[in-house]
């Protein structure tokens, strides 16, 4: 997969990503963007920088700084599930986009209020995955009768 301007699209995402401060530059870290001195090391100036990274990134750590984070707890107010009876959801739903690395793991939701991930037991989870595809049924329709009410 590559972008226009043929970057591979993890480099283009790590480049635009708003936690990262590499603006694409050779020879320096892409998360903290100082320069790599290391002949060792060509993405990341050292190993807290990689795991950094990661747990914005890819899914297995970012889901597990999440539930740590959560501390192991339902986060919806009043919810009285067991600990560690936790799943962790992206609140912008994947709509079959996969899991594989990228800003769509990031911990936290956007300046925009979008994306972000949330800690939730099995039945709120359950609760929010129904919402959401009922939502997406219910914006195709729209699609099809012409009258989009997404946005
Ligand atoms: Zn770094
Ligand atoms: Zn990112
Ligand atoms: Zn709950």
């Amino acid at each position: 997969m590559a972008t226009d301007d043929g970057l591979p699209a993890l480099v283009a995402e790590r480049i635009a990503c708003p936690l990262s401060t590499w603006r694409g530059e050779p020879g320096r870290c892409q998360w903290c963007d100082a320069t790599i001195d290391s002949p060792r090391r060509r993405t990341w100036c050292s190993a807290r920088c990689n795991t950094a990274w990661e747990r914005d990134h890819v899914w297995r750590f970012a889901r597990s700084a999440a539930k740590r984070r959560a501390k192991y707890r339902c986060t919806r107010d009043g919810c009285t599930a067991e600990r560690r009876d936790c799943e962790v959801n992206h609140r912008e739903p994947r709509n079959g986009g996969g899991y594989g690395p990228g800003c769509h793991h990031h911990q936290h939701p956007g300046p925009d209020g979008r994306g972000g991930l949330e800690v939730l037991c099995r039945a709120h989870h359950a609760e929010v995955t129904a919402q959401q595809a009922s939502a997406r049924a219910a914006a195709r329709r729209n699609l099809r009768e012409g009258t989009d009410s997404t946005i």
